[in-house]
């Protein structure tokens, strides 16, 4: 075991393969944002596992929740977020959020976001006469959007403008595999950490040369985004594995609320479809939810009937999937004119009917699919970790915003006001305290490892997990299900610990471990839970407990010294 604990120790560059004064892990919205903002006064690397563009941004559709209309006021909005959130949202944290919306709006608008515009229907950069759409949970028309593709103009704008910019240096097709923490005994990843700990980089593998590199930074900040991969239907891309959350536990900083997970209530239930959500603005614009005879059943599940919140809807989704044995229930806005239909919706018009679906004509068959992870590594309202000089920032971080379920949009929003508080905060930490400061860490030790011989063992373990938290740890749950869960999982990951330890890593055993840790501390939240609360739903407790449960679930690995 190597330890470290010279606090005057320098960086010492010889056994770096990158030393920058930012390390941002992510290129989604969140980790390019903060890229932007920190550039003008440092270096700035970027790490991402695949290409840039890749990320859950991406495939954001429905927009970005902010107050621009007449009718809207931020108390309403606060009002909605809390009201979502079920009484674990953090009130100061969701007001910084919705206050600070529309400058963060206006910011995009004048780098060139093209958002949709109320006159035209069509995209324009006139953040006064933005389009502003409806979605569940809103009592206001407050969506700001650019057609059924907002992620995807975002990210492209994000990236043409960091890529520009000469301080910031792309590194694609690098996964990260853990955190660097001064005072830490490593070997091979495997961190051990005190209440002294401070962050200074991260080991990173370069999925091209198989090589892992040793990247340096006097702050580094998780942007990783969500875990939906760590079930069997998600809305969530490949990348999704929840790698920020688990590097920031292993790292020992403490996690939190990953028991809420978010299903959308509308996937594409189709064979060939992988992972395509159908908005939830879709609802929005009078879209309603039929079973296979025709009938609509959102009135017996809630008063707002298609415009309750998510969890409501997918719960009332999957009781009558349960109900009837059917594989799907429909979404259907053929009522409404085609000409607006593929207007509003070009992008999901077109996906589905190169299924063979017409949505101008006929229902579209839907399911659930785990979407958002409300929980994730703690920070205080500027993106602090509990960690010094780590920040978590976007979905991979738990600020106190969505408490026990998230409102539609606000997680885009989330990350630009996040992004904004952090590279303040990280501009004023890096002046004030860590000049220079940066310990020699030792280069990644894989001695005695030797090539896999069995990835069979990692296909089979990825199945498996993902398969045990759909059937146990999924939308409705119950203390014997996720006892079973917990005792499935558990096995699994001394299987994998086992592997790891004795081959060379890999992309996707490094994810395998990931989302293995992930379910593992999903069980372990939802397990304490001893109630029913936003997304987690346990039959045994059906009820809300506020007296004994109104607090977040908060986790953090045992810490040495
Ligand atoms: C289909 C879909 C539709 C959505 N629609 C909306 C919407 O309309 N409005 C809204 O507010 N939210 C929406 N969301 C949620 C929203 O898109 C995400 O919460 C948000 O984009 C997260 O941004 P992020 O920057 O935190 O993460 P991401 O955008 O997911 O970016 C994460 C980045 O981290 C990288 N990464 C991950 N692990 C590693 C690693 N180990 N090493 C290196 N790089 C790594 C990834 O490759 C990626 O570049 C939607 C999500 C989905 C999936």
């Amino acid at each position: 075991m190597i330890s470290f604990r010279d606090p005057n120790a320098r960086l010492k560059t010889r056994n770096m393969d990158s030393r920058t004064d930012f390390l941002i892990i992510g290129s989604g919205i969140a980790g390019l944002m903060v890229a932007l903002k920190v550039a003008p006064t440092g270096t700035v690397a970027i790490v991402t596992k695949k290409q840039a563009v890749d990320s859950n941004t991406n495939l954001a559709q429905g927009g970005i929740a902010s107050v621009f209309d007449q009718q809207d006021s931020f108390d309403l909005h606060i009002q909605d977020t809390l009201t979502a959130g079920d009484g674990l949202c953090n009130p100061d944290v969701v007001r910084q959020v919705v206050t600070s919306g529309p400058e963060r709006i206006r910011e995009l608008v004048a780098i060139g976001v093209g958002f949709n515009t109320a006159a035209s229907g069509s995209q324009g950069t006139a953040a006064t006469a933005l389009d502003l759409g409806r979605e569940g949970g809103h009592s206001c028309n407050r969506i700001v959007h650019a057609h059924d593709m907002t992620g995807r103009e975002v990210e492209r704008v994000l990236l043409e403008r960091a890529r520009q910019n000469k301080n910031i240096r792309f590194y694609e097709n690098h996964i990260a595999v853990d955190l660097i923490t001064f005072s830490t005994r490593i070997k091979r990843g495997l961190v051990t950490t005190t209440h002294e700990d401070y962050c200074c980089g991260a080991y990173v593998l370069d999925r091209l040369s198989l090589r892992v590199k040793t990247f340096g930074a006097r702050i580094t900040l998780l942007a990783t985004g969500g875990a939906g991969k760590v079930y069997l239907y998600t809305s969530n891309p490949d990348i999704a594995t929840g790698d920020g959350i688990a590097m920031g536990y292993r790292a020992g900083a403490t996690v939190a609320n990953l028991e809420f997970v978010q299903f959308h209530p509308t996937c594409l239930y189709h064979p060939a479809a992988k992972n395509f959500l159908i908005s939830e603005a879709v609802r929005g614009e009078g879209g309603r939810l039929i079973d296979a005879g025709g009938h609509p059943f959102m009135q017996h599940y809630d008063p707002k009937k298609d415009l309750a919140c998510r969890d409501v809807v997918a719960r009332a989704i999957d009781t009558e999937l349960k109900r009837t044995g059917r594989e799907s229930v429909f979404l259907d806005i053929s009522h409404r004119p085609a000409a607006f239909v593929t207007s509003r919706f070009p992008n999901l018009y077109e996906k589905c009917l190169s299924f063979g679906i017409d949505m101008t004509r006929e229902p579209i068959p839907v399911v659930p699919a785990a979407h958002y992870m409300c929980g994730g590594v703690v920070t205080d309202i500027f993106g602090r970790t509990d960690i010094q000089r780590l920040y978590a920032i976007g979905e991979t971080a738990c600020t106190g915003l969505h408490g026990a379920n998230r409102l539609a949009s606000n997680s885009l929003l989330e990350a630009l006001v996040y992004a904004d508080a952090a590279a303040r905060q990280a501009l004023q930490d890096m002046d004030a305290r860590h000049q220079g400061e940066c310990p020699n860490v030792p280069d990644w030790d894989d001695v005695g490892t030797s090539d896999s011989d069995e990835q069979i063992m990692v296909a089979h373990n990825w199945d498996e997990i993902r398969r045990c938290m759909w059937n146990y740890v999924g939308i409705v749950r119950s203390d014997k299900r996720l006892a079973r869960a917990q005792r499935r999982i558990a096995t699994i990951q001394q299987e994998i610990q086992e592997y790891y330890w004795n081959f060379k890593v890999s992309a996707h055993l490094i994810e395998l471990r990931n989302i293995a840790t992930v379910a593992e501390l999903i069980i372990q939240c939802a397990a304490h839970r001893k109630e029913s609360r936003g997304l987690h739903y346990n039959i045994g407790y059906p009820q809300k407990d506020d007296r004994r449960w109104r607090k977040d679930t908060l986790t953090r690995r045992q810490m040495l010294g």
